[in-house]
């Protein structure tokens, strides 16, 4: 185990009746809001409503930011910007998924800074300081309601990049498993493959001497894996969204779960190329993008490929080569996610060969991707031809 330092500061209210804590929990950091949503989903299930009776409640004024994309855009970040300084804003609320939350960070740490918001995706300049900022989240998936990150897509450029920062951790965020019941199939099975995949870029690590911290990934998946074919069967079954909703937000939550450990992400960054070219959602590039990483990159430590098939599947060693066995257990890692509907080539996402290049240039960017085995373009590139 490496040494670490660990800090998360974001406050989590959990259950059906949290919603009603929302007006006391802002009122605590400001009065002059902006309120950040989404395409509407928040309107037809009638949240929206109840968010602004509780906004009401502590007499806020309210401003909007509204129509936040999935893949969210940095224009939007920088109308969100202009409104707080025209209006004096003072707290940004985000009601949405990770898409929503991801825009409500760029805007909240843009605000005092006096260059371009891009400028914290592309590494140019490091966030000093945001506004505060609190969630209510109504999509399990990217954890983003208990972490400092935030992914950003500028289409001028064609570029996704991420940022993360101590500052862009929300204070606080209300988890109402409830409001994930209105959550359509694909956007359950997207949530479900992505906060898998926050684990497997945490739990395949170079680092040895981690027994805890991989019991933790492999406890998070397993639970994943069990409640999210029964909410995809049952989408009103409140145990099932509320393990599902617990796991997103567990799965990346600054890193608690490989504290000590080092992390991967190229999987993540090799897709956020994808999505910056072919507007898919997240989760269907890191679908069909992960099984093929595994494959590429089990047998630089194939003992943890090996302890994934057996502990995660249940894979039975007897009688197997180790090879068998972590073969074993990326094919059951492909067959759930087929199962739950789920991509597993580009071409099913109507992607070609066309631009494997320019992704996989991109990806390296910053130079390899990657700590499990580093990735050099040539690599991204075979992994990408994997997944045609
Ligand atoms: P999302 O893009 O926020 O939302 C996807 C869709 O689900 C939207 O159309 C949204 O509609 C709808 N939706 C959300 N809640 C709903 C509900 N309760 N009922 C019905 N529909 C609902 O999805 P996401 O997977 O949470 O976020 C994906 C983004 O997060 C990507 O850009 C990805 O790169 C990024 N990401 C961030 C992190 C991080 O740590 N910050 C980690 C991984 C990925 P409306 O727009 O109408 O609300
Ligand atoms: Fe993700």
């Amino acid at each position: 185990m490496n040494s670490f330092e660990f800090q998360n500061p974001t406050k989590l209210l959990f259950g059906p009746d949290k919603l009603s804590q929302l007006g006391q929990e802002i009122s605590v950091y400001g009065k002059k809001v902006l309120l950040v949503y989404g395409g509407g989903s928040i309107k037809s299930s009638g949240l929206y409503d109840r968010v602004l009776q509780q906004l009401e409640q502590i007499q806020a004024e309210v401003h909007e930011l509204a129509g936040v994309e999935p893949n969210p855009r940095v224009t939007t970040v920088k109308k969100g910007i202009d409104i707080c300084r025209q209006q004096g804003v003072d707290f940004i609320l985000a009601v949405g998924g990770g898409s929503v939350l991801d825009a409500a960070k760029a805007v909240a740490a843009g605000v005092p800074y006096d260059g371009d918001v891009w400028d914290f995706c592309i590494r140019k300049a490091q966030i000093q300081s945001a506004l505060p900022l609190g969630t209510v989240l109504t999509l399990s998936a990217t954890g983003s309601e208990m972490n400092g990150n935030s992914v950003i897509t500028n289409w001028e450029e064609n570029l996704k990049k991420s940022f993360g920062s101590i500052h862009a951790y929300p204070k606080f965020s209300i988890l109402d498993p409830t409001l994930t019941y209105s959550v359509p199939a694909n956007q359950t099975v997207n949530g479900i493959v992505d906060m898998m995949s926050h684990v497997f870029e945490q739990y395949f690590s170079p680092t040895t001497g981690t027994p805890l911290q991989e019991r933790l990934c492999e406890s998070i998946l397993q639970t994943v894996i069990e409640n999210g074919e029964q909410a995809l069967q049952y989408p009103s079954d409140y145990a099932a969204r509320a393990n599902i909703m617990l796991c997103g937000t567990y799965a990346l939550n600054g890193g608690m779960i490989s504290i000590g450990m080092q992390n991967d992400w190229a999987t993540h960054m090799i897709e956020h190329e994808v999505s910056a070219i072919y507007d898919i959602a997240h989760a269907e590039g890191l679908s069909v993008l992960f099984p093929n990483w595994m494959k590429y990159v089990y047998q630089e430590r194939i003992d943890r490929f090996v302890q994934y098939a057996v502990r995660v599947w249940q894979i039975d060693p007897n009688g197997k080569s180790d090879n068998e066995i972590a073969l074993a257990g990326i094919q059951a890692t492909r067959e759930y996610f087929t199962r739950i509907g789920a991509p597993s080539r580009l071409s099913d996402l109507n992607i070609d060969a066309k631009e494997l290049d320019r992704m996989a240039k991109e990806t390296v960017r910053f130079g390899p991707v990657g700590s499990f085995k580093p990735l050099y373009e040539s690599d991204v590139r075979q992994i990408l031809e994997m997944s045609l």
